[in-house]
């Protein structure tokens, strides 16, 4: 009798620990004490809010601003996100959408603290919700868009037109979308995961095909990154590209325009992932 009581109590016990997520541990990838960095506009719409690795954005539209991805759930990092907003003249009240990119950690660990304090709509793709919700239960933000392939979101002037593209995750999810340099329009890509990190011969495949369409997309003039670091061997990585675009003078181009690297970016993806293929033959 005791022995099952003993079980039973463990076995709650369990089940209650299941209910909460687990706190990520502090890595020096997500240490803010090292991670923190100046937030800065990037575009006349777009501003970067994360830190020193991994990315979080703020696109402004006249009708109210989109939150990309929230990062980590460490201590201070609900804190350092608003602030920054704050920072650059954003009012995180004015946020109607939180849209996660990815279901992995360092893009929705943010999502439990401040579900609690935006009024905001929260997207992200039917795969990767079924990630989030496994890993946060009943602290995972509220399933109000679930994104699919060829899907578009409309907020004042600006529209989104989304892409899922599987190879990081199941659910990838991908925009596309218009920013301005003083006034001039380009045409961005916002890749949600370039890492392949899928072996399914079938995802890997679809991942190549995927490459080799946006590589192919017409007027494709410029990339947002979700992590410092995604661009083609050679290229400045984002802190470098942001030094540039705070030195600018007039007329001098905008460090983000550059249609070949995106062009070499995916030929750099499509050889890595063929060559994942070829071993899993
Ligand atoms: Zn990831």
């Amino acid at each position: 009798m005791r022995k099952i009581l003993l079980l039973v109590t463990l076995g709650l016990f369990s089940l209650s620990l299941s209910a909460q997520p687990e706190l990520s541990r502090v890595t020096p990838r997500n240490d803010l004490t090292q991670m923190a960095r100046e937030p800065f506009q990037v575009f006349d719409n777009v501003y970067f809010i994360g830190q020193g690795e991994v990315a979080s954005y703020v696109i402004e539209t006249s009708e109210g601003l989109i939150l990309i991805d929230t990062m980590w759930d460490l201590p201070g990092y609900t804190e350092y996100l608003l602030d920054n907003m704050i920072a650059l003249d954003l009012s995180p009240k004015d946020i109607k959408y939180v849209l996660i990119l990815q279901g992995h950690r360092d893009h929705y660990m943010g999502a439990p603290a401040l579900k609690e304090i935006l009024n905001a709509q929260w997207g992200a793709n039917a795969a990767d919700w079924e990630l989030i919700e496994a890993d946060l239960g009943p602290y995972s933000p509220p399933r109000d868009l679930v994104i699919e392939e060829g899907d578009t979101l409309t907020l004042g002037e600006l529209t989104i037109e989304f892409e899922i593209t599987p190879g990081h995750t199941p659910g990838t999810t991908s925009m596309r979308f218009p920013v301005y340099d003083n006034g001039v329009m380009y045409n961005a890509y916002f890749h949600g995961g370039t890492a392949l990190r899928l072996d399914d011969p079938e995802i890997v495949m679809e991942f190549i095909r995927d490459c080799e369409r946006i590589k192919n997309i017409p007027n494709l003039d410029v990339q947002i990154v979700n992590h410092y670091d995604i661009h083609p061997q050679g290229a400045l990585n984002l802190f470098e590209r942001a030094e540039v675009l705070k030195n600018r003078q007039p007329g001098d181009p905008h460090p983000w325009v550059a249609p070949d690297e995106i062009v070499r970016l995916m030929d750099e993806l499509i050889a890595g992932a063929e060559e994942v293929l070829a071993n899993l033959e």
